[in-house]
């Protein structure tokens, strides 16, 4: 049987974080062996934004090096940044056309980003149609999804059912993979909300990049309650936050008992056990950008035969002449 194959993407609109580390690049590691991986760094949705030029092309050179840091083998996993393979943005306008404007405009994300002030810009609305498009392009059979991404999931699906339906069988149809522990690793300031990349203050949120002082200086800092019983519970969403990381990151339960002063110094240990050795490395790798340039232009080349051919097929089933 042909190995499972795995879409994991990852926009450059901000440093990687813990949250990344724990929910998507852990598991990406850890199915390496079982799965035929692709870690996309989604440089196009970046665009879909007010955004800096520079800003883009340095976060996904730093995002290609944080991922080999932390143990991606490029061998096994290529790292592809998808602007490489122009094939995405070709199937994304073939999707469009088997995607209704509705559709597009009923998405909870484009909903919520498009309510902010200053001008929307199209590619917001069409996003979720290029993730379709970034997942159907490699034949994927698994994403993983966290909650806030099953509805772009489903739209994906609903495209591919209806394409392959109107024109003839085409895409294969993914599936969504759940991340483990950790799935969801909540904002140390906020914890009612995701720790994300561009969480206002940034004040809850780990960098895998973070000197070790800013990381301790978060943790110590983290909301907790008056509560002061170290559970999981959710009248308690802070601590049940700082139990799941120090899971996540070590495997452990905090020592019984503890206060959520030595909580916080156990769990600052263990990211600081699974950040250290990946900041050491991201260290060296960064002193020779060409060197993980030339790893995405392998990546790139590894997977476009992929991607021609899905293309290939598309366009012979719309209608176009080859
Ligand atoms: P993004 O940061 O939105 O580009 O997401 C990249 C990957 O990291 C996706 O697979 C997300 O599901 C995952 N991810 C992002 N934020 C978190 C978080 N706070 N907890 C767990 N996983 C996350």
């Amino acid at each position: 049987m042909a190995p499972t194959r795995r879409l994991t993407g990852f926009k450059p609109t901000g440093h990687l974080h813990l949250g990344n580390l724990l929910g998507a690049l852990r598991p990406l590691i850890a199915a390496q062996d079982r799965s035929e991986s692709i870690a996309l760094i989604a440089d196009l949705h970046a665009l879909t934004m007010d955004h800096e030029p520079a800003r883009v092309r340095a976060l996904a050179l730093e995002q290609a090096t944080v991922m080999l840091a932390a143990g991606v083998d490029p061998e096994r996993t290529p790292i592809v940044l998808q602007s490489h393979v122009t094939e995405h943005t070709e199937l994304h306008y073939l999707l469009e056309c088997a995607t209704g404007f509705g559709e597009a405009s009923r998405m909870i994300q484009f909903k919520e980003k498009s309510a902010a002030d200053g001008p929307i810009r199209l590619s917001l609305l069409t996003y979720p149609v290029l993730m379709a498009a970034d997942i159907l392009l490699y034949d994927t059979d698994e994403v993983p999804v966290g909650e806030d991404q099953n509805q772009h999931l489903e739209l994906t699906r609903t495209i591919a059912q209806r394409f392959n339906g109107r024109y003839g069988e085409t895409f294969r149809l993914p599936g969504g993979v759940r991340p483990g522990s950790a799935a969801r690793v909540m904002d140390l300031a906020d914890p009612g909300t995701k720790m994300g990349k561009s969480n206002a203050s940034g004040a809850g949120r780990i960098g895998l990049l973070d000197p070790p002082e800013t990381v301790r200086r978060t943790v110590a800092r983290a909301v907790t309650d008056e509560f002061a019983q170290v559970r999981r519970h959710p009248d308690q969403p802070g601590v049940t936050n700082l139990i799941d990381i120090l899971a996540g990151c070590s495997g452990r339960e905090p020592a019984d008992p503890v206060s959520y002063g030595a909580l916080k110094r156990e769990v600052a240990d263990a990211i600081e056990a699974l950040l250290e050795p990946i900041r050491a490395r991201y260290a060296e790798l960064a002193d020779d950008p060409a060197h993980v340039r030339e790893i995405l232009a392998r990546g790139a080349a590894r997977v476009r035969p992929i991607a021609a051919a899905t293309v290939r097929r598309t366009r012979a089933a719309i209608g176009l002449l080859d």
